[in-house]
């Protein structure tokens, strides 16, 4: 299984398929620059895994406390020569939707989740709506539209000349102040000869920990670039949902955005992909990108869980990727708050509830003990974990539950609000709330 991987990979890059190039670029730039500068590529991924590991000792992605709903205010430029790609604001309008819908779990094919993975899926409570101010204080819907006479930004499928949309000095539109707005870019990414060969990519915020500093890029080109042919779900493009990404590659861009890293890992050609990962828990390990649709597919044996090939940071088809896991939820949440903390207005929503509906902790507030109700039958141990307001571990205990139920002895805690977590090693994170502790 995995040589026959290797070994279509290898075919497709090859033929320069458009099912395996069309999607995002965020990292096939680097590996532009790798051919320049061989090594580079292991240097980035030797600074990745050490970053990584860092993160992993401190917990990092765990201080972002996710009682609060973050706004962004988004400017979409629309860069166009032909009138075909200036396209109408019905189609950015949807677009908005689609992301909102994504960034909080609303869409409709969450039910396309398969079960294993419902109970890591993560509701990442970012909203996103159309500026209505612009940087000089005017009024704005949101959008801006520039006549170019550039026929393609992808001119020879690198981010030198695909940044040149960002720059109104190279055909394209300045961005507007990247740490107030998400700017959004719209605009032809296909080859000059018209094959369709890159849908978007971005950047991740400057100090990333899941990224080294050759992805950093300086303010003026912080954002998403997207092909208008993908814009929407009711492009008049037609490309079909079982193939191509369509309006779901704004929501892996944006993901990249916030931080978030392929879940395969990106694995270098010759390396063994299942020993490349993104670092993410609930993310299982992965050879490498998925395209289609492929629930059957399975390519690391160092789990026993399927390739999450709903994930949005797969390169799975539209009709395939619907979900975020609550760890990439735990990483874009820390990235906001640490790293585009300009961006986002703040509104206090209140505590996540628990990730299977039935499971939870009570009472609440609570003197000596805690119990767990789960929805359904759990017989193993389960470790509980409580955080304090800062994100700082202040308890932790394990216990084993005993089917609808498990005992939590927690006298010797101080009072005050902190944040449980219950996980098993079969099903994960079974509960995450904010609780009391009152005497
Ligand atoms: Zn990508």
């Amino acid at each position: 299984m995995r040589y026959l991987r290797v070994a279509l990979a290898g075919l497709l890059a090859l033929s320069g398929h458009v099912l395996f190039a069309q999607h995002c670029g965020t990292v096939e730039y680097i590996k532009h620059l790798d051919e320049k500068y061989p090594g580079l590529m292991k240097h980035v991924d030797d600074m990745y895994l050490q970053s990584i590991q860092e993160t992993e000792q401190k917990s990092l992605y765990k201080l972002a406390p996710h009682d609060t709903l973050f706004t962004v205010d988004v400017v979409f430029h629309v860069v166009y020569l032909q009138n075909n790609q200036n396209i109408p604001d019905s189609l950015i309008l949807d677009q908005l939707a689609v992301l909102n819908e994504a960034f909080n779990r609303l869409n409709a094919d969450t039910v396309n989740t398969r079960d294993i993975f419902k109970p890591v899926a993560g509701n990442a409570r970012i909203k996103f709506r159309f500026a209505n101010v612009d940087p000089d204080g005017n009024p704005t819907n949101g959008i801006t539209r520039t006549q170019s006479n550039r026929s393609t930004f992808n001119t020879n499928n690198n981010a030198t000349t695909t940044d040149y949309v960002k720059q109104s000095a190279e055909g394209g539109h300045d961005a507007w102040d990247t740490k107030k707005y998400l700017n959004i870019w719209i605009c032809n990414l296909n080859l000059q000869n018209g094959q369709r060969a890159l849908f978007g990519y971005a950047y991740p915020p400057v100090g990333a920990t899941f990224w080294s500093s050759t992805y950093y890029k300086s303010d003026p080109f912080q954002g998403v670039v997207l092909h208008y042919e993908t814009i929407g779900r009711n492009n008049p493009s037609f490309l079909s949902d079982q193939l191509y990404t369509n309006e779901k590659t704004a929501i892996h861009e944006v993901g990249h955005y916030f931080g978030l890293r392929h879940v395969w890992g990106d694995a270098n050609w010759g390396q063994n992909g299942c020993l490349v990962d993104d670092y993410i828990f609930d993310t299982p390990n992965t050879y490498t990108r998925a395209s289609g649709c492929d629930k059957s597919l399975n390519t690391c044996s160092t789990d026993n869980l399927p390739d999450q090939v709903e994930n949005y940071m797969d390169y799975s088809s539209a009709v395939c990727s619907n979900m975020f896991t609550q760890r990439q939820v735990d990483v874009m949440r820390y990235n906001m708050v640490n790293l585009r903390s300009e961006l986002p207005s703040s509104e206090y929503v209140g505590p996540v509830r628990t990730v299977a509906e039935g499971n939870y902790l009570f009472p609440n507030p609570v003197a000596d003990h805690w119990s767990v109700a789960f929805d359904d039958p759990i017989n193993e141990e389960v470790t509980v974990e409580l955080y304090d307001m800062l994100g700082r571990m202040v308890y932790q205990a394990q216990v084993v539950a005993n089917n609808y139920t498990a005992e939590l002895p927690v006298a010797g805690v101080s009072i005050g609000m902190y944040r449980a977590i219950v996980t098993s090693a079969e099903h994960g994170v079974i509960v995450d709330t904010n609780i009391l502790k009152a005497q």
